[in-house]
């Protein structure tokens, strides 16, 4: 079989989503399927609504075309604010998209009208990530001026943590998102459909016995995916961590010293050379590298242990014995490494299912 390839098992992708659906369903929160990091994927966006989640979401444009070419049956989101330069696509392909700027709402309104359609807004609003949103007492004006826009509909509010400073969902921001929504309907009316409290990082705030409030949506992308929450990756409590993992094949295994020999200067990508000493071991090398994935977000199987890699190599030690050339090595991937791969040309797809659909 083609190699590398990353191979996507839908039924654990099934499992994984309907699980968090229904976990959330009791704490009275829907779930937005993101598939950002599966290149909006028609057959992983179909199993994310087989398993119940009630809409769509991805941060590109491009990847929202895809699944509407594919007629994939479902309300999409997209979770990046829009581009002035994409409004047109924007109101064309997608139904609703998270905003924070009037000027691009503006255009929406304007690329909406000129298209006869409706476009929903979400808006976001800034609890302390400092990624997108609108700072909390700027919102009251922004919703006031989103309402006089034709052809838009102001669907609700969300925010977005754990993204790009780690802070982590809990408690008090989530009560301060509640009170937004509350204090916004006490001055407009019941107008927000919508709470969006986050991503996969608000799973720990959400699944606890807090007091969920006001938030009725979650965007979850790598939770399904990979199985793990991400504020600290660790594996939630019965979900598949390998529903997508990474094949590469072996090109090169002997038994080799450890240690490198001769004068010493850069490495290809600033890695460190190998500094100890552990005498001769069983080197393989795999044909995968940077151009591939994200090397340091493999895992390896038992037994085997990443060394090194570059743009096309990837070193492991292979313990005991060498390997037959041809042979394949299974790796589980984190998030980084998942994106490079679904995205490099390089790498294959391979859809895996027991029943098929
Ligand atoms: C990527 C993204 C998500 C999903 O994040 P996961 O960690 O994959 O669950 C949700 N919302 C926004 C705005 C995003 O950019």
């Amino acid at each position: 079989m083609t190699a590398p390839r990353v191979e996507i098992d839908l039924d654990k992708i099934h499992h994984n989503a309907g699980t968090l659906v229904e976990r959330l369903a009791i704490r009275g929160i829907s779930v937005t399927g993101i598939t950002k990091a599966t290149l909006g994927s028609p057959e992983i966006a179909g199993t994310l609504l087989r398993a119940g989640v009630a809409s769509l979401g991805d941060s590109r444009i491009e990847n929202i075309e895809a699944m509407r070419r594919a007629r994939v049956p479902a309300s999409m989101t997209l979770i990046r604010s829009p581009m002035i330069s994409q409004a047109e696509r924007v109101v064309t392909h997608a139904d609703v998209s998270l905003n924070t700027e009037l000027d691009v709402i503006s255009r929406l309104s304007s690329a909406a009208k000129e298209a006869r359609r409706t476009h929903g807004v979400v808006l976001m609003v800034e609890l302390g990530d400092l990624r997108e949103g609108i700072m909390p007492c700027d919102v009251e004006n922004t919703v006031r001026e989103t309402l006089r826009f034709p052809n838009i509909v102001l669907k609700g509010i969300g925010t977005n943590l754990a993204c790009r400073s780690g802070v982590s969902p809990d408690a008090k921001n989530m009560a301060e998102l509640s009170a937004l929504a509350d204090s916004i309907e006490a001055t407009f009316g019941p107008i927000l459909s919508i709470v969006s409290g986050g991503n996969s990082g608000n799973l720990p705030w959400a699944l606890s016995c807090e007091d969920t409030g006001r938030i009725n949506d979650l965007r979850l992308g790598e939770a399904i995916l990979l199985g793990r929450e991400t504020l600290h990756r660790q594996p939630i409590d019965g979900l598949h961590t390998d529903a997508i993992t990474l094949v590469a094949e072996v090109v090169e295994s002997k038994a080799k010293p450890s240690l490198p020999w001769g004068e010493i200067a850069q490495t290809a990508f600033g890695e460190n050379p190998p500094a100890i000493d552990r005498g001769r071991i069983t080197q393989t090398i795999l044909a995968i590298g940077h151009q591939d994935t994200d090397p340091c977000g493999l895992h390896a199987p038992t037994g085997i242990k990443i060394l090194g890699a570059s743009s096309d190599h990837l070193i492991v030690d292979s313990g005991g014995s060498t390997l037959c050339m041809g042979a394949e090595m299974t790796f589980q991937l984190n998030y980084s490494a998942l994106v490079r791969a679904m995205t490099s040309p390089f790498v294959a797809r391979v859809i895996k299912r027991l029943v098929p659909v």
